[in-house]
């Protein structure tokens, strides 16, 4: 089997944060294609991922897609950029490696899954992610405890039993904190209203429900310290990004705090890994099946992960093809924690890029057995996308 062509496709904007997600297919001659994503759609760095696979797009012509581990090689040895890592190179290899293992399920009648191993998970429990900004239509920056709480109610009658927040990003007025946020401009005042907020959501879902801190690196060390031992009491099952993604600060958050803590959406392939599970500084790691690198790499980051008893959730914000794909991937992996369902991502605009939309039913994910990856591009996708192809 040969790769023939590639088409690009760069979403026109699908949310209101301006996503643009970027998509691949790529096409062989034997009549089977395969879809991939970058999951890189938020914010102008779309534009690169695009360019990049496009750049890539070449190198994979006429070479045989089963053949992932020549292919991955190829594009990461030929790519000046690739060298170290990176989430526009690694987001490009990622888009390619997944559509390809996609063609070899189809060509072999297998899901993803069982290429990989089989199915060490019957199904996935999933979380809400994302929830200070709402949930459904009722969407807004969470500013007071009531409207973490309502939130949070508001999936539950979905049926969810987990949750994240980022409990801290937005003030009493909803506005943004600034970024790296420093231990004494944290305050007393907004510590006590995170507190508050954490409660909030505890009293709602009962006290089994699992409840994610997230603070998207915007806190530095000391403040992680400081808002962790503020609100353990609550229960928490991890502390995703407290601080930027190194691995002597995110230890440092981990001693300080006692909490669980995760990181990963910003860390890309295993050269970037291996520190972070050498010195124990992430007990849950996330990458994103998108950006670090697709199947091949993601696997082995994973595999990893076992051998260090570090769990995983892969991160996910992108179409529902690239939820797919990752429900593919933690299917298959041992040490899999639990899914994320990015509620910032369920939106009109992304769920009509593809055929189907995995939705958790009272917070679990069945595993599709369909061949592939289980999920395809829509017509309409490229209806609503700059289509760019190579031959
Ligand atoms: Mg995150």
């Amino acid at each position: 089997m040969k790769i023939t062509k590639v088409d690009i496709l760069h979403a026109h904007k699908v949310s209101l944060f301006g996503d643009r997600p970027v998509l691949c297919r790529i096409y062989t001659d034997e009549g089977i294609y395969g879809d991939g994503e970058a999951a890189l759609g938020f914010g102008n760095i779309s534009e690169a991922a695009c360019g990049m696979i496009r750049e890539m797009a070449p190198l994979i012509i006429g070479m045989n897609p089963m053949e992932h581990e020549v292919i991955w090689k190829k594009l990461y040895s030929t790519i000046f950029w690739a060298r170290g890592g990176g989430p526009v190179v690694f987001g490009a290899i990622s888009a390619i490696d997944i559509a390809i293992w996609d063609i070899k399920g189809k060509a072999l009648n297998m899901p993803v899954y069982e290429l990989l191993g089989g199915k060490c998970n019957d199904r996935l429990h999933a979380y809400a992610s994302q929830l200070q900004n709402g949930y459904g239509s009722d969407r807004g920056p969470g500013k007071f405890p009531d409207e973490y709480a309502r939130y949070t109610a508001l999936a539950m009658e979905d049926g969810f039993d987990a949750v994240k927040l980022n409990f801290m990003v937005y003030d009493s007025l909803g506005r943004r904190r600034p970024v790296n946020d420093q231990t004494f401009s944290f305050g007393n005042a907004h510590l006590k209203l995170v507190k508050d907020r954490v409660a909030a959501v505890r009293k709602q879902l009962g006290p089994d429900g699992d409840i994610i801190l997230e603070n998207h690196c915007i806190s530095d060390v000391q403040s992680a310290i400081q808002m962790g031992n503020a609100v353990k009491e609550y229960g928490i099952m991890y502390y995703e990004e407290p601080v930027t993604p190194r691995a002597d600060l995110l230890r440092a958050v981990y001693e300080g705090c006692g909490i669980p803590v995760a990181s990963g959406e910003r860390i890309f392939s295993r050269g970037q890994y291996k520190e972070h599970f050498e010195k124990q500084s992430i007990q849950v790691i996330q990458p994103d099946l998108g950006t670090s690198g697709g199947f091949t790499e993601v696997k082995k980051i994973c595999d990893m992960a076992e051998l260090y008893e570090v769990g995983v959730q892969i991160h996910v914000c992108g179409s529902p093809l690239i939820a797919s794909a990752s429900i593919q991937l933690e299917a298959a992996i041992p040490s899999f924690t639990i899914h994320e369902y990015n509620v910032n991502t369920n939106t009109e605009g992304f769920i009509a890029l593809t055929k189907y939309n995995p939705v958790p039913v009272r917070s679990y994910l069945e595993i599709p057995d369909l061949p592939g990856i289980g999920n395809e591009i829509s017509e309409k996708a490229f209806t609503v996308s700059d289509v760019y192809t190579v031959e």
